[in-house]
């Protein structure tokens, strides 16, 4: 069912999240860009331009992990800016409620935690960019610090200690899903009672999976998204209202 306007949108939302015990946000890009980070995906986004390189062309070659870091740099603008937003902000009121025992994401910039949930309960299917990591060892690298290496060396990104690769902590296009995150996004979808899907337009894999487990497992669907998604039929309640819009009034601050 279609909310056929906002207020109606808001009561719905409100009804389903006081009726369920453990609510799963699942999120994607729309949470986002109230706050200033692009969609990349989008028509226009920053990839139409800038294209992601894929994990295979970034491990063959250190003029790709150059040119990959170089790229990384430049949206540093957008990413060290944003601040969480209304969607971030009911969440976190929603989390400390005690309503929401984990959070599933898509998003790769750090803006839930930024927002007061603790990085613990938050499960990155794609993960962070605002770090680095070593491919090899897993310590963990700040991006001041590589960038400062990287300009001191002619553009050169530097390894780690222990000579393996530093990336950015995401999880690049032919780079392997991160087992852990899917086993907790899994369990946290089969013990939700109310999944509510977010700014995601749910077709890239494997978001796509995690709605129908859980409406199949007796959840309530809830989808708020500006476009349609192939779930909308499935869903309880599908708004397409502006996220903040719907979310703000559960901001509890
Ligand atoms: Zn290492």
């Amino acid at each position: 069912m279609i909310a056929s306007d906002l207020a109606t949108a808001i009561s719905d939302l409100r009804g389903l999240i006081e009726g369920a015990d453990r609510i799963l946000p699942f999120t994607g890009a729309g949470i986002s860009t109230e706050c200033g980070i692009p969609d990349f995906r989008s028509p226009g986004g920053l990839w139409t331009k800038n294209q992601p390189i894929p994990f295979d062309a970034f491990m063959a070659s250190s003029e790709m992990r150059n040119e990959a870091w170089r790229r990384r740099f430049v949206m540093e603008e957008s990413f060290a800016k944003a601040k969480p937003g209304r969607g971030h902000r009911a969440l976190a009121s929603l989390y400390r409620a005690g309503k929401i025992p984990g959070l599933v994401t898509q998003n790769i910039d750090n803006l839930h935690q930024d927002s007061g949930m603790p990085a613990k309960d938050i499960v990155e299917l794609h993960g962070n960019t605002t770090y680095a990591t070593c491919l090899e060892c897993s310590e963990r690298y700040e991006l001041s610090w590589v960038r400062q290496k990287f300009d001191a060396n002619d553009q050169h990104v530097p390894d780690c200690r222990c000579g393996g690769t530093i990336k950015t902590a995401t999880v690049s296009f032919g780079q392997a899903m991160p087992g852990d995150a899917m086993r907790r996004a899994e369990q946290l979808t089969l013990n939700c009672d109310l999944f509510l899907a977010v700014g995601s337009s749910l077709v890239v894999w494997p978001a796509a999976g995690f709605p129908l487990m859980a409406k199949r497992n007796g959840a309530a669907l809830v989808i708020i998204n500006r476009e349609p998604t192939e779930f909308d039929e499935l869903a309880d309640l599908v708004v397409r209202n502006d996220i903040g819009d719907v979310l703000g009034p559960f901001i509890a601050d």
